[in-house]
């Protein structure tokens, strides 16, 4: 994808249950020229917090203000700062893809429709991309809105991978199967660390690991994805901040009938009081738990190497569809910081052909990538900060181009 003149800015937004993530960036250079979170929306202390110009900006917003309230506020800062001359295009996160959309799309009522339908099947997530959509529809009349969806990189996956061992009809007739998330970060990635290593993406082999508050890894063969470790919903996989990942479906039945759990308390258990939060008693911040592992705490030392256990284990799993594996990436905040889960997953790996070189590993962090295993490793490791929004930006741009 190419863009000859400059600037093409495009609004990017990420909407959240309660919050509305927002950047505009050039998408010819991946300048960043104004950024921004709006959180705790609908709450009784809703506010924005933004950076333009390399000036960091608070603006509260009244009591109960949700995602339109954002939007405006957004729009005003873009009116005061005279950034919509330069607009071309809004390009929206949006969750869930279903088995419809394989790739970004402009916006328009049957894509509408597609997202809703969707949505059934990741209803928080769904219903704040379908108001974030919305409200930006009302305030940017003019411009293209482009969906770009976290499910489209896994469309590549076989139905050995994508379906659960349930009744088919599940499948044929509601569409429960695997889907995958974090797939625009996959992606970027993939592309990234192809371009690092100077090999052609369609004769790579890699798993990625996005490891931030969420976490996913994807099996990576010729380019293409064809395993991921989230499934119908972000549960699904590795142990995340404050998600359990994989666990036995018996336990349901163990909640519910001896513990009177009901659906919304399990669903609550399960992606909010679990993964890293839950065994360490402490944090889901993955920094915090490091530095009272080091301290000597043992829950958190457990959490640690539970996390990694577990991930490591994942991408072993990961080699039956690759056979072959050129490269193992990190991304996302804990990925592209945290060099002791580096060390740890690699150190399980070893028989993969990787290893770790300690410098190499101790100075990939805040945003640099590199190669951090040693010239001689038969596999290579990789740190390679990821860039949803630039991906976004770019197939929104383009897509409005084509109009
Ligand atoms: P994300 O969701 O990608 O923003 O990632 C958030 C996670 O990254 C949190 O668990 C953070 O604690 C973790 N993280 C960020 N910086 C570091 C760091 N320097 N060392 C370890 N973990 C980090």
């Amino acid at each position: 994808m190419s863009l000859q003149s400059s600037p093409h800015h495009v609004l990017v937004l990420n909407c959240g249950s309660s919050s509305l993530k927002f950047a505009i960036l050039d998408a010819t250079t991946s300048e960043e020229v104004i950024s921004g979170l709006a959180e705790r929306l609908g709450s009784s202390s809703p506010s924005v917090k933004y950076k333009y110009l390399g000036k960091k900006q608070l603006i509260e917003l009244a009591p109960d203000q949700a995602h339109s309230a954002a939007i405006n506020t957004l729009v005003s800062l873009i009116n005061e700062h005279h950034l919509a001359e330069n607009l071309i295009a809004v390009g929206h996160r949006v969750v869930h893809g279903g088995e419809h959309f394989t790739k970004s799309v402009l916006i328009d009522d049957d894509v509408i429709k597609g997202i809703t339908q969707a949505a059934t099947l990741a209803p928080l997530h769904g219903h704040a991309n379908l108001l974030g959509i919305a409200a930006a529809q009302a305030s940017f009349k003019g411009l293209p809105q482009v969906a770009v969806f976290d499910t489209a990189f896994h469309q590549t996956m076989g139905n050995v991978a994508y379906l659960y061992a349930l009744p088919y009809k599940l499948y044929t007739d509601y569409g429960v199967r695997r889907y995958g998330f974090h797939g625009t970060s996959h992606y970027y990635v993939t592309g990234q660390t192809a371009a690092l290593l100077n090999q052609p993406i369609k004769q790579s082999n890699f798993i990625s690991a996005h490891l931030g508050n969420g976490c996913s890894v994807c099996a990576i063969k010729n380019g293409k994805s064809v395993d991921t470790s989230m499934g119908l919903t972000p549960l699904e996989g590795l142990m995340m901040g404050t998600r359990s990942g994989d666990i036995d479906p018996g336990l349901f039945n163990f909640l519910t009938t001896q513990l009177n759990y009901d659906a919304q308390q399990i669903d609550d258990l399960l992606n909010q009081q679990s993964g890293l939060l839950g065994i360490s008693e402490l944090s889901n911040d993955c920094r915090t738990i490091e530095e009272a592992a080091v301290a000597g705490n043992e829950k958190a030392i457990l959490a640690l190497e539970m996390f990694c256990y577990r991930l490591a284990k994942q991408i072993a799993a990961f080699m039956v569809p690759l056979q072959r594996l050129d490269a193992l990436i990190f991304t996302g905040g804990i990925g592209e910081n945290s060099d002791i889960i580096r060390d740890k997953v690699i150190t399980q790996l070893s028989y993969l052909g990787l290893d770790c070189d300690s410098t190499a590993n101790l100075a990939a962090r805040f945003g640099t990538q590199g190669i951090i295993s040693s010239h001689n490793a038969k596999t290579k490791a990789v740190v390679m900060p990821t860039n949803e929004e630039w991906v976004i930006a770019l197939d929104a741009a383009s897509i409005a181009q084509e109009l």
